[in-house]
């Protein structure tokens, strides 16, 4: 059931979306970083010994998928994830403006919501803040907020057991995800070059096949890297004339251009989200241009 264990830290695979990896501090407080593995595994670990803290990396689905089956632990999470624990609407604000979507995703989403995360308000009882070290007996682990995927996203660094859990700076072939309309790609490249400098001997991720990488920081560079040749991308193709937003989100830069969904959500929106960001950063930066509702080079 532990794919990997070193001192008091354990981690436990979870399978694909809406599933992610979690890690356990089975220390004198028990502790569960997002309890969204498997919900068997999980309740046995809790029946051997109550889990009586759960953190939250972040307030994504997939990695409170089974929160709300600990109602007596404390919920520790950053202060701008904060509000997707509080209240439906404010999780779902966080990807999209209620008007955008249709009333087949709203269904989807609800009955997700209500029979598989049994989505319940939550105040959490302990608001992390980046650098804070939390000891849980013979386990400390610093916090670090490394925002962009979300703004109040935690990475956890464990020095004594030299590990480091990056969450959903998940380090998969795909690149780094910035779909929602709160996530940030600078942020995402601050956060990166962060985790790159800290050394450790394991990086443990939330999803991808395995979870478990040798610390390396090129690891980290190639998928920073994924951020840069997306961009490049999108300049090759404003080289062939003016684009609207939805001409580039057709070109599937990111995902491919199939149709593709994963549960209830449409991949074609975190393109086109993801494609605005990067058109808003080189407008920043004096690259592109936007007129009458096209993109162009300057
Ligand atoms: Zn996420
Ligand atoms: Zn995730």
């Amino acid at each position: 059931m532990i794919d990997f264990e070193r001192g008091r830290i354990r981690f436990i695979r979870g399978g694909k979306y809406p599933q992610s990896n979690s890690v356990l501090i089975d220390d004198d407080i028990r502790t569960i970083i997002d309890p969204a593995c498997d919900e068997e595994k999980l309740l046995k670990i809790h029946g051997e010994r109550p889990i009586e803290v759960i953190i939250n990396s972040h307030g994504h689905e997939d990695h409170f998928l089974y929160n709300s089956r600990f109602p007596d632990a404390q919920l520790w999470v950053h202060e701008l994830d904060a509000n997707a624990f509080r209240d439906i609407n404010a999780f779902f604000n966080q990807f999209f403006h209620p008007e955008e979507v249709d009333e087949k995703t709203e269904a989807e989403w609800s009955t997700f919501f209500a029979d598989v995360v049994k989505y319940q308000p939550r105040e959490p009882d302990r608001l992390l803040e980046d650098e804070e070290i939390l000891d849980f007996g013979e386990t400390r682990v610093h916090v670090l907020h490394t925002p962009g995927h979300s703004p109040g996203h935690l990475s956890f660094h464990f020095a004594e057991e030299k590990v480091l859990f990056l969450a959903d700076l998940d380090l998969v072939k795909f690149g780094p995800y910035y779909g929602d309309k709160a996530s940030s790609i600078d942020d995402t490249i601050r956060s990166l070059h962060r985790l790159a400098k800290i050394e450790v001997d394991v990086y443990l991720v939330s999803h991808g096949k395995d979870g478990i990488l040798d610390g390396d920081p090129e690891h980290i560079h190639r998928y920073l890297d994924v951020i840069y040749k997306r961009e490049e991308k999108l300049l090759d193709l404003l080289a062939s004339g003016p684009k609207s937003l939805e001409e580039v989100t057709a070109e599937g830069i990111i995902y491919g251009g199939r149709s593709l969904s994963e549960g209830a959500w449409e991949l074609s929106m975190s393109e086109r989200t993801m494609m605005h960001k990067h058109l808003q950063r080189l407008d920043h930066k004096r690259t592109v241009k936007e007129e009458n509702g096209f993109y162009h080079l300057v």
